[in-house]
């Protein structure tokens, strides 16, 4: 038993959670300022001399020389003088350095979670430890008086949901390798135990973890298990609080991946799973799998410190949970089969002509073998699409590019249908029977898992749709932080007339949704005929030009005016180059291939690809704007911002301490521009604008009353009123606190002033 805490952990968990006590002396600041710097983000120095717009500051270097030099006061953040708090909103100066210097202590002694206000910071901790054992768990299902931690979250959710209360959404946001997805799975894992872990839908949730992971998730540079998808997950509980289901919502999965990886990325795991040790030879020339990973051209970036035939197995079985039958088990491997085949037809063309041709007949055997489908057909299908003429179809050549691309797509919109199959069969096996009548009054808690804010060296349309998403979501953040302080204050009966700083992302999401703005003008470029980049930066330019969220890019060596323009985010400006967007977005699969794909007789493929009705032809040439990809993921984001409006938020952020996967070092800048991206250091800027420091009546007279200039004077006077004599008292002027009907509220400063008050009398 730690009697420090009151908590009855094992000292090793218990150093997990929470850091030594350490008793900070303000005299220990005199004179102390943070500098911004270019090498360690900010550093501590001393000021020697004070200028009107400067200061004169000395420091040791790394060498242990003492410099002197001279910076702008805007480059330098005062510090706070309670480094070791749990809520880094209750900092005494909450800001970029001091947040930074608290989150550093705190991860090099091994503590992963901090709060700030409405946020749960976790940073990565590159190991395991062992905060999340049964033990633990069942501390944070039964008190909340514990240290910042994600099961404290996830108690908090599953509370509402048991005294009767709304929806439930856990918001987890961060960059890759940040630690998303296993937050996620410790949440799941958390409220399944929460609602009695024997129940077959908790199983069937994380079995369908296994299976969404081997499609979905591949080996990036930061992350050797990166999900390529976002997703949404809801649990579902009855009037009684009981588990009765489950549903999965994906988003936007990387299917280029599919065909082709960067340097040191490999494709989805399951591909090389399927050709694992785990699987033996008879069942790999049944389906068709005949070469060694390196030898399939989509394959070409394999990683042998991954165990894959270990993982093969928790696949397979998860398969056989979920209820996928041993035939559809196949049927899926010779899709996959096939799909790998794709990329190693060899296709050529007659030089002069736009005429594209097959030249071995090997490969496209074997798929037509795998699909149920005849060579001939599918070669026709690939080098020589039907296209329209006068109602009639005529088959027309094409050159190697335009093969090669439907090839490619062909390829991707296999794995895309199956991956969404996949997901709706583990959707099937735990979804909730809305016939029951108990399900009528059912709620949820939802936990969404998907990609921060990014800013990269290439920003395509891929960063586009990551960012416009967080821009929205940090929309949502500021309004639900804007409707919690108000409620804050009016129930301490505290005047507060608050800005809505949700209101000032409103240009930007305008920009990119609004009816002639950036959306549409993409959406209409990929239908008119000749539609081509250039003319929708064009267009873009000359019509958003007097946007102040829009920017022309200036020429320079980075950026070239006639393909990129630039967004005013809240996380800063980000330039997109526009190459690709039209093919990203159309994402147009040849009619032909299409066709051979839906008249095929495999039993898998007749689901993947219905028949389209004859008449329907505009849809099946898929030229019509809302088939788009934009089209359908605005609907489909406009659909979770509706789930999440109505339902109570809890906001996780997952922080990357380092790229090199190493524990205990942070690496200051990069955590900086996380806590830029993801919304912390906004959600601090917002919380200045109010009384982010909040100390009960008791503590605070406890503390300052020895401020009080005259004690007699509030002898008798009620707590209330002797807060507001020790502000008086102290010179603290009227709009730097109020006194609420339990609370003392102060801006940010008025704690240090105080402090350094009380130090002069003590
Ligand atoms: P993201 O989903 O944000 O891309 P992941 O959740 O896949 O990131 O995490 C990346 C890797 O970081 C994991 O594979 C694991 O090695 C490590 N990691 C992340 N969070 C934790 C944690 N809480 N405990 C231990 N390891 C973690
Ligand atoms: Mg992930």
């Amino acid at each position: 038993m730690d009697s420090a805490s009151g908590i009855d952990l094992d000292p090793n968990v218990l150093r997990h959670l929470q850091t030594k006590k350490v008793e900070e002396r303000i005299e220990d600041l005199n004179n102390q300022i943070w500098m911004e710097d270019d090498a360690v983000g900010y550093r501590l120095v001393t000021v020697i001399d004070e200028g009107l717009s400067d200061l004169l500051v000395g420091f040791r270097d790394e060498q242990g020389f003492f410099e002197k030099k001279r910076i702008e006061k805007a480059k330098c953040e005062v510090p706070s003088l309670n480094n070791y708090s749990d809520d880094l909103c209750t900092l005494t100066q909450p800001n970029a350095a001091t947040v930074l210097h608290a989150l550093n202590i705190r991860y090099t002694s091994n503590v992963i979670h901090t709060y700030c206000g409405l946020f749960c910071v976790v940073i990565n901790p590159w190991r395991t430890i062992p905060i999340y054992s049964d033990e633990v768990k069942q501390l944070y299902q039964h008190r909340n008086d514990l240290p910042p931690h994600v099961y404290s979250v996830a108690q908090n959710a599953f509370h509402g949901i048991l005294k009767g209360g709304r929806n439930q959404s856990i918001l987890i946001t961060g960059e890759s390798g940040a630690g998303k997805t296993e937050n996620t799975k410790k949440i799941i894992d958390f409220i399944l135990s929460s609602s009695g872990s024997n129940n077959t839908i908790g199983e069937c949730v994380v079995t369908s973890g296994v299976l969404l992971e081997a499609m979905g998730n591949a080996r990036t540079t930061h992350n050797s298990n990166s999900s390529r998808f976002g997703k949404f997950i809801r649990i579902e509980f009855d009037e009684n609080s009981k588990l009765i289901g489950a549903k999965i919502e994906c988003y936007l999965l990387e299917k280029s991946r599919v065909v082709s990886q960067s340097d040191g990325d490999r494709n989805f795991h399951i591909f090389y799973q399927m050709l694992s040790n785990y699987f033996d030879n008879p069942h790999k020339s049944f389906l068709k799998l005949s070469k060694k990973v390196e030898q399939y051209k989509y394959l070409r970036n394999d990683d042998a410190s991954i165990d894959d035939a270990e993982t093969a197995k928790l696949t397979d079985e998860a398969f056989s949970k979920i209820g996928f039958s041993e035939e559809e088990k196949i049927w899926i491997f010779q899709i996959l089969s096939a799909v790998l085949w794709i990329g190693d037809i060899k296709f050529g063309e007659r030089s002069g002509l736009d005429v594209s041709f097959v030249e071995s007949v090997q490969e496209v055997d074997n798929i037509a073998e795998l699909l149920e489908m005849k060579s001939s057909k599918l070669v026709d299908a690939l080098t020589q699409p039907t296209i329209k003429v006068h109602d009639k179809l005529i088959r027309k050549n094409q050159n190697l590019a335009k093969t090669l691309s439907s090839a490619s797509a062909m390829a991707k919109v296999l794995y895309e249908r199956l991956f969404g199959w996949v997901v709706k069969r583990c959707n099937d096996a735990f979804s909730v029977d809305d016939t029951k009548s108990s399900c009528r009054n059912s709620r949820f808690i939802a936990v969404l898992d998907i990609a921060g804010f990014e800013i990269i060296e290439k920003n395509s349309f891929e960063q586009f749709c990551i960012n416009y998403t967080n821009e929205k979501l940090q929309q949502f953040f500021n309004h639900f932080m804007f409707v919690k302080e108000q409620s804050d204050y009016l129930e301490e009966g505290i005047k507060w007339t608050q800005v809505n700083f949700a209101n000032h992302l409103q240009p930007t999401i305008d920009l990119i949704e609004k009816p002639m703005g950036v959306l549409s003008f993409l959406e209409e470029e990929c239908v008119v005929p000749n539609g081509s980049e250039k003319s929708l930066l064009e267009k873009l330019c000359s019509n958003l030009a007097g946007d102040s969220s829009f920017k022309k890019s200036k020429q320079s060596q980075k950026y070239s005016t006639v393909r990129h323009f630039a967004v005013q985010h809240y996380a800063g400006e980000v330039h997109y180059n526009i190459d690709g967007w039209l093919e990203k977005n159309r994402d147009n699969v040849e009619t032909s291939v299409l066709d051979i794909l839906s008249q095929s007789t495999h039993p898998l493929l007749k689901v993947l690809f219905p028949p389209v009705p004859a008449n329907n032809l505009k849809a099946r040439r898929g030229t019509i704007t809302n088939s788009t990809v934009s089209f359908l993921y605005k609907n489909q984001l406009q659909c979770l911002l509706d789930t999440l409006n109505t339902s109570s938020a809890h906001f996780i952020r997952c922080v990357v301490p380092n790229y090199e996967k190493l524990p205990g070092k942070i690496d200051a800048l990069l955590v900086l521009s996380q806590l830029k991206c993801n919304g912390v250091l906004e959600g601090i800027r917002i919380c200045r604008e109010g009384y982010p420091s909040r100390l009960p009546h008791s503590e605070f007279i406890e503390r300052y009353s020895l401020l009080l200039k005259n004690k007699e004077k509030v002898s008798g006077a009620s707590e209330k009123e002797k807060c507001a004599h020790i502000c008086q008292d102290a010179d603290v002027r009227k709009e730097r606190y109020a006194v609420g009907k339990t609370k003392l509220f102060c801006k940010v400063g008025v704690i240090s002033e105080l402090e350094r008050k009380r130090n002069e009398y003590i």
